[in-house]
């Protein structure tokens, strides 16, 4: 069987996780901020905070930014349900800007005409999420310009993306948003199992991602509202969760750090082969815009069904009839039954729609050896000609 992604466990990785079974700290102890100053100096930004996942860390960033009942907050529809759940759990309301067909990510030009129209009804976002989809980054800079211009805040969910780059920078600078939230999922670029994080360069932010990770609580004297009754206390401020992420957790995080570039690179390999192998097939293969350096979390090609017999579903059942794991990244989010019962509809983001009748995303992981995609390259061109 050949899954579509698959995590890289080597003999470091373990070592450091059994270190820290044998030490005092099994969650809280020293491995978690080392784990976060090596992702913040990784990304060149100033704060990193360590959560049990990306899906946490988008609740908490969009808390830290006052997203809560009567706000808007807008991301792609072509992306993994947490990206707008997010919102949600703030009880804002949730809507969607379609994507560029070719690089699969939110569109600069229709976030800026729907800006436009938002203006016009005084509906505009909160917050925009764009979504570094497979690992590739969005247009920050004209995304950056729409919020400095329409005064929203910016949360990059770059859970496929890090170790990519955005004009030379490295996705999590925050250069052009005010928070970056990385996942750390097994199918992800590095994994911790389950974990996430957040990146940001204000303090003010990262100290309130810190306090609302757990449980809202509060040790810094400075910050305190009353004056300590004895060296027992501490101050809960305001409702927070328990997003923490364990030693162990950021002691495998910090050995695959290391392993970081490597893996992209590797994976950046294997995307310009796909290329190569499938240049004069029937199919559509991800557009990268000249800003961009992706860590390729993903590979999906567009089936240009016109141009063959089968349908969709009969390319993924013949890949997956030959041990192939191939998958879809993403049915539109608007059209999950919980966003439809909120009144979204088919036909509201076409080209993600479209999307989603198309794409097959291809294996890929940095383990993929040339006769493994030399396989699945072979089986597809089966998959399209039957
Ligand atoms: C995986 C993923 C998430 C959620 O990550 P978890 O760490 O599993 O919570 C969020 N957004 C996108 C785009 C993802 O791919």
């Amino acid at each position: 069987m050949i899954p579509y992604g698959r995590q890289d466990i080597s003999q470091d990785d373990i070592d450091a996780v059994i270190r820290v079974l044998h030490s005092e700290w099994l969650t809280q102890g020293p491995k978690v901020p080392e784990f976060e100053k090596a992702v913040a100096n990784y990304c060149g930004a100033k704060h990193a905070v360590a959560v049990n996942s990306a899906t946490s860390g988008l609740h908490i960033a969009c808390m830290a930014l006052d997203v809560g009942h009567g706000d808007v907050v807008w991301t792609s529809p072509n992306t993994f349900v947490a990206s707008a759940n997010c919102a949600r759990y703030c009880g804002a309301r949730v809507d969607f800007v379609d994507i560029n067909p070719n690089t699969f990510n939110l569109c600069p030009v229709k976030l800026a005409e729907k800006l436009e129209e938002a203006k016009k009804s005084d509906r505009l976002p909160k917050v925009v999420i764009p979504v570094h989809l497979c690992g590739q980054s969005c247009d920050m800079a004209a995304i950056h310009a729409l919020a400095k211009e329409y005064g929203f805040r910016i949360i990059e969910d770059a859970s496929h993306a890090i170790g990519g780059r955005y004009q030379n920078q490295p996705v999590g600078s925050c250069r052009f948003s005010d928070i970056t939230v990385f996942s750390f999922h097994p199918v992800k670029i590095i994994t911790t199992a389950e974990g996430g994080m957040t990146i940001t360069n204000d303090a003010e932010l990262a100290a309130r991602m810190a306090r609302l990770r757990t449980h809202g609580i509060i040790k810094d004297l400075t910050q305190m509202h009353n004056p300590p009754v004895g060296p027992w206390y501490y101050e809960q401020l305001e409702l927070g969760y328990n997003y923490r992420m364990t030693d162990l957790q950021a002691a495998l995080g910090l050995s695959q750090l290391n392993r970081l570039d490597y893996y992209v690179s590797e994976r950046n390999k294997i995307a310009k082969r796909y290329d190569e192998l499938l240049s004069d097939f029937p199919v559509k293969r991800p557009h990268l815009i000249p800003a961009a350096y992706s860590s390729w979390h993903l590979y999906p090609i567009r089936v240009q069904l016109d141009h063959i017999k089968a349908s969709h579903r009969e390319v993924f059942e013949a890949m997956h009839k030959a041990d192939i794991g191939v998958n879809l990244h993403y049915m539109p989010v608007h059209l999950q039954p919980y966003y439809r019962e909120l009144g979204f509809e088919v036909g509201m983001f076409p080209a993600a729609e479209s999307y989603g009748q198309d794409a097959i995303s291809l294996p890929m992981y940095p383990n993929l050896n040339q006769d493994q995609q030399d396989h699945v390259v072979s089986v597809l061109k089966e998959a399209l000609s039957q």
